[in-house]
């Protein structure tokens, strides 16, 4: 099939066309793109105008360079960057201070690592952290041994003087290494 100059010239008008809508509509949906783009990013609306009026000028370019300069994170994104933070400040400043030394301690720790200070007592029976005001273990309902001691007066503890000292050697033997510290 040989092509008359006609028809070339006749082809080389609709592809120049189709090139030339094409590229049209690749530069619009750029500056669209741009625009949805630089309002998630940015709230200045001069940055905005800014942002759609490069890539509209420069096309292909100026989105490079749109997309060099346009900001890292979405505002969104900031939001939640900044939630996050608040949270763990926040978590920060909940946290228990030591008696001993004022340094900042978890709940869950038994003893401050800064100044040996006694935080919590474990649990006899379940070995779960207690407050040391606690007489009874809120976790397996097991009172303190020993704790009946507070209340008890002169003449009981005479009279229980065998089962006292029981008692003192099964707190003295099950308080872990370390108490007086
Ligand atoms: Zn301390
Ligand atoms: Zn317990």
């Amino acid at each position: 099939m040989v092509l008359d100059p006609s028809t070339l010239s006749n082809l080389i008008v609709v592809a120049a066309g189709f090139a030339a809508a094409f590229t049209a509509a690749l530069w619009l949906s750029l500056i669209f793109w741009t625009y949805r783009d630089i309002r998630r990013r940015a709230r200045d609306p001069l940055v905005r105008i800014l942002a759609v009026l490069v890539v509209a000028v420069l096309f292909l370019p100026g989105m490079l360079v749109y997309y060099i300069l346009r900001p890292a994170r979405t505002l969104e994104e900031e939001f939640q960057q900044t939630l996050e933070e608040e949270a763990l400040l926040q978590s920060i400043e909940d946290s228990a201070l030591c008696p001993g030394c004022g340094r900042r301690v978890r709940d869950e720790w038994v003893a401050c690592p800064g100044c040996y200070t006694r935080l919590k007592k474990p649990c006899h029976q379940c070995g779960k952290p207690m407050e040391l005001a606690w007489n009874l273990c809120p976790f397996c309902g097991t009172p303190t041994p020993g704790m009946r001691r507070d209340n008890m007066t002169l003449d009981d503890a005479l009279r229980n003087l065998p089962n006292e000292q029981a008692d003192n050697g099964l707190s003295a033997s099950s308080s872990p290494p370390g108490d007086q510290v």
